[in-house]
């Protein structure tokens, strides 16, 4: 049995689609990573390298705002049950360890501290580079460590410049939209209201549907409503040297693109503010056009009218967690894969009434998602430009 939730895998089995893993391993490495490549600058995220029973080892990384909750139940030489993290595609200018992935630690990453024998968890694993030969690796993206000799003995420290950083922002796929039957009109899924919906696990409850009557409130700023799909699978296509190429793992080695809808829609319902994701079917069905039509005459970052012209129609949607987002926001994110309803324009928008109560009553800070949601546009006319 292990103490918590989910399944007991090993570091070489971990995929960019395990979700509900638990891995046993040790602490080996835990340091914190600065800005600007000195001690003096601010904390940007803290590193571990865990390794696990058969010496592999992979590279950790715990966001700035998730270190007060996670840092507390850590420390170096540690034996741990580690569940609730995100598989990604490690760094490309930042690799500690010899690893093709790389996990991303979030606030509902679970830990909880092993019995295990000492002696048979290995401690150490990855190879260091003698102070010696250090400088042929100058201008070197691939793999730096600095080594240092500091009073307390042998201590380890990555030194990293930010340019170094290449990794690209938007290499996360796009989750490929597994769209319901037109059976499933007629099925009945549970309601739930928004604050019930902000509740939602995306690491046990990915696949559960449900139904919720939201108002949509606005649609974040800078943000895109459209993206470079890839023609064969979907998924977001990125900038390389030859043009474009899919960031799916393992992916089809595709070139050719096509716009697709992906509007971040903010809804509210009175009891919450949530974002609720629209893709190219929903999309087209509601607009009325395809993303490759309107964005011929629309910027990648300017709202068109015909989107922001459903900023304050209500709606009773069918909804799915977007897992892959929702395991490193604090927020969840849902994707719409049904509108079952529409009750038109409203004349008063829930969130006025929300944020405003919630605030003299004082019921909960919580009450308030303002973190991971980005600005809201105007309301009633496209986003003005400078
Ligand atoms: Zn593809």
């Amino acid at each position: 049995m292990i103490p918590i939730q989910g399944e007991l895998t090993t570091i070489s089995d971990l995929r960019l689609s395990t979700t509900n893993a638990v891995l046993h391993v040790r602490v080996s490495r835990m340091w914190e990573f600065r800005e600007g490549g000195n001690e003096k600058g601010n904390i940007k995220h803290l590193d571990l390298v865990l390794i696990d029973l058969k010496g592999d080892a992979i590279y950790a990384e715990i966001p700035l705002d998730v270190i007060p909750i996670l840092k507390p139940q850590l420390r170096e030489k540690l034996i741990i049950f580690i569940g609730k993290f995100v598989v990604e595609k490690a760094k490309p200018g930042y690799k500690v360890v010899h690893n093709p992935y790389m996990l991303r630690l979030n606030r509902r990453t679970t830990i909880a501290t092993s019995n295990a024998n000492d002696l048979d968890f290995p401690k150490y694993t990855f190879s260091l580079t003698p102070i010696e030969i250090l400088p042929q690796f100058v201008k070197n993206k691939e793999c730096f460590l600095v080594v240092r000799n500091t009073a307390g003995g042998l201590m380890m420290r990555r030194i990293i410049k930010l340019q170094n950083l290449s990794l690209p922002v938007d290499a996360t796929p796009v989750e490929k939209i597994d769209l319901p039957n037109e059976v499933q009109t007629h099925v009945a899924f549970e309601e739930r209201n928004l604050l019930q919906l902000n509740d939602i696990d995306p690491f046990t409850q990915k696949d559960e549907r449900y139904q919720c009557t939201v108002t949509i409130i606005g649609i974040p700023e800078k943000q895109h409503w459209c993206y470079r799909a890839c023609r064969v699978c979907s998924s977001k296509m990125i900038s390389a040297s030859d043009g474009f190429q899919c960031t799916k793992d393992g992916g089809y080695p595709s070139k050719q693109f096509e716009w697709k809808y992906k509007i971040p829609f903010i809804v509210a319902d009175g009891t919450y503010t949530l974002e609720f994701m629209m893709f190219e079917r929903r999309a087209t069905e509601l607009i009325g056009k395809s993303a490759e039509t309107l964005r011929k005459y629309n910027d990648l970052d300017i709202i068109p009218n015909e989107i922001s012209q459903w900023i304050g129609h209500k709606f009773t949607f069918v909804v799915r967690i977007l897992y892959k987002k929702s395991m490193r926001t604090e927020h969840p994110s849902f994707e719409v894969l049904l509108i079952k309803d529409r009750h038109g324009k409203q004349a008063v928008l829930p969130l006025l009434n929300t944020q405003s109560s919630a605030q003299e009553t004082g019921t909960s800070s919580a009450l308030l998602p303002t973190k991971d949601l980005p600005e809201l546009m105007t309301i009633s006319s496209k986003t003005p430009t400078d």
